[in-house]
């Protein structure tokens, strides 16, 4: 095969001019032109016919390169061609399929079991891990949907969002096997339903929270024992001026470990209960926030300028105490690290995209980019002497993210050294309620 593509065209040409000759001589020897060029010419169509045939039953067995019809010219190199292409193909297949073979591979031999899901949520395949964490039975579960193997609410709000996340659940099969789910959407229909065995994890982070909250609960009595005896031992005339300074100290310091204990264990309770949804109360923020901000001002020897600008008609679901820390917090924390007398800015109002906000806007020192990540970690303070001076436990801002996560919103911080900063408390659309509009603006 290795004439060029016109040289294959010539003994088509010479077949061609052949019955040109045959029915030139046909029609100087018989006479009847027409007819004998007519008959030459259905010859060669019935050749061609013939040659056809023989292609399609070649390729209706298979196309074998060990039965390729006997040809030359123009269908040899049809022949070759379609030999060609199905090389070709057979070329890419097997690549395919090797490439496949060695990605099921890696996905079969995952710690994690990996389930793909199409647009309907059936399962179209699973690793082998999926039949021990999950128990999936690929012969008899293929086709199911997953949400009517696994009735667990957590999931099938997960698949029902269809966005990249993570969510923890107990095994359907065994509580004590806790399970991270993570979806991953890939096409539209397609996507990864992947679940990984965190019982340990969740375990050690069992046994740390326990250990927190017995040991704060543990020293709680003696503590207030102690505190006890330090106020009346400091209320007492006849005690003398060389032990009254270090009494005063004791108390100081037993009131400060108090603080820490209570935040301690309100931090337990917040990270071993989950929200109660059927539970969450309308809350009025305007008037707590106004509450808080009278409270403060009578308290705040600094005498800073609170201006509040806050929306009254605009209410929220939630746990009334925890919104009341939340607010709380933000406020305490712009009175104790900003200079006497500036202004401190509170509002309470809705973004454009109808989200609740509680912002808290201080005009103070601000805080250095490198510490913003870290300030809602548990004792973590950017000055730990003024904090403590200031009567700060260092948890504050841990408390107030973990209520924000359990209302399904989060807190923003932004702030710049020698200007101020910014914490704003931002509330899920789904958690925000329009009551009787009535916007109130003041300056305390
Ligand atoms: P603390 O009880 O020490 O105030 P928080 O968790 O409430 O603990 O705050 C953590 C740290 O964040 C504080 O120690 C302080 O350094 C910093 N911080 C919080 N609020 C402000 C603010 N408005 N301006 C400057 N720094 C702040």
């Amino acid at each position: 095969m290795t004439q060029s593509g016109q040289n294959y065209w010539s003994p088509e040409r010479w077949r061609f001019l052949l019955v040109v000759f045959s029915g030139v001589l046909g029609g100087a020897i018989s006479g009847y032109w027409q007819a004998s060029f007519i008959v030459a010419l259905l010859v060669y169509i019935v050749w061609l016919l013939y040659k056809l045939q023989q292609l399609h039953s070649w390729l209706e067995q298979g196309g074998k390169i060990t039965h390729t019809p006997d040809n030359n010219g123009i269908w040899e190199r049809i022949t070759y061609h379609i030999l060609n292409t199905k090389k070709q193909s057979t070329i890419r297949k097997q690549r395919m399929s090797s490439l496949l073979k060695r990605f099921q591979g890696i996905i079969t031999s995952l710690p994690y079991a990996t389930v793909v899901l199409n647009g309907k949520n059936e399962i179209d395949w699973a690793n082998k891990t999926s039949s021990s964490l999950l128990r999936l039975n690929l012969k008899t579960d293929r086709g199911q949907r997953i949400e009517n193997l696994f009735r667990v609410p957590k999931l099938h709000k997960l698949l029902e969002k269809n966005k990249q996340k993570e969510i923890e659940i107990s095994s359907p099969y065994n509580p004590q096997i806790k399970l991270a789910i993570q979806l991953i959407p890939i096409e539209k229909d397609l996507k990864l339903l992947i679940a990984r065995d965190i019982s340990e994890r969740v375990h050690l982070q069992e046994m740390r929270k326990n250990f927190i909250a017995n040991a704060s609960h543990e020293l709680r009595t003696p503590l207030t024992v102690i505190a006890g005896y330090l106020e009346i031992m400091h209320a007492d005339e006849a005690l003398p001026d060389s032990l009254r300074i270090a009494v005063e100290s004791a108390s100081e310091q037993s009131s400060r470990m108090q603080d820490i204990i209570e935040d301690l264990l309100t931090l337990s309770r917040l990270e071993n209960s989950e929200l109660n949804e059927n539970r969450l109360t309308e809350i009025n923020v305007a008037q707590i926030v106004e509450t808080l901000c009278s409270n403060e001002q009578s308290l705040d020897e600094n005498a800073h300028k609170l201006i509040k600008q806050l929306d009254h008609s605009l209410m929220i679901k939630g746990n009334e105490l925890e919104i009341t820390s939340v607010c709380a917090n933000l406020i305490h924390n712009a009175i104790r690290y900003t200079p006497a007398g500036t202004k401190i800015n509170i509002i309470w109002r809705e973004n454009r995209q109808g989200e609740a906000v509680f912002t808290v806007a201080d005009k103070g020192e601000g805080i250095g980019p490198e510490h913003i990540s870290h300030l809602t970690e548990r004792f973590y303070r950017v000055d730990k002497g003024r904090s403590r001076d200031a009567g700060g436990t260092g948890l504050g801002l841990a408390i107030v993210q973990h209520i924000m996560q359990r209302h399904g919103g989060r807190l923003y911080i932004q702030s710049r050294l020698g200007q101020g900063s910014t914490f704003s408390a931002i509330f899920p659309q789904n958690f925000t309620v329009r009551r009787s509009s009535k916007e109130s603006s003041t300056v305390a």
